[in-house]
């Protein structure tokens, strides 16, 4: 399984749940200047990075682009990947009080499709976690990736 984290916040919990399933290769990119602060996690992350305070939605998308296509690579390379995650936290909104990164909602959808179109290039069926998010808008940010990815007849959104 290949667990995509993309909350603002470091995947402590994810780590702790898959800390010695071998099975489970972890991507995480998060605001490492807010919660949880857990180095011991970290280390369990499999693809690790974090982003500065603040970070632009230029930035974030360049590094997201530039890194998790050969993530998936060398996880297909080796073995056959039977599932894919993206943790799709909306926290990453310039204007959510707890993410402390600055990413517009176009860009949060870019994102999203990308991830899952990354995940549906390589056959591998795809589930979206729908997780922090503390603005009165989070909810219009999945919804618009939802809706996006519903009218995307190639897209089936029951595997
Ligand atoms: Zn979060």
């Amino acid at each position: 399984m290949a667990y995509i984290d993309l909350d603002a916040h470091q995947d402590n919990g994810v780590c702790d749940q898959f800390l010695n399933d071998k099975e489970v290769f972890i991507f995480d990119m998060d605001n490492s200047a807010i919660y949880p602060f857990d180095r011991e996690s970290r280390r369990r992350i499999d693809c690790d990075l974090p982003l500065p305070y603040e970070c632009r939605g230029v930035e974030y998308l360049r590094t997201l682009k530039t890194s998790l296509p050969g993530f998936l690579d060398s996880l297909t390379r080796s073995s056959s990947v039977g599932l894919g995650i993206h943790n799709a936290g909306t926290d990453v909104f310039a204007d959510d009080p707890l993410g402390g990164l600055a990413l517009s909602a176009a860009e949060i959808l870019e994102r999203d499709l990308y991830v899952i179109g990354q995940f549906r290039s390589r056959g591998i069926p795809v589930v979206m976690l729908p997780s922090g998010g503390y603005t009165k808008e989070s909810y219009r940010l999945i919804a618009t990736t939802v809706a996006h990815l519903l009218e995307d007849r190639s897209i089936s959104p029951v595997a």
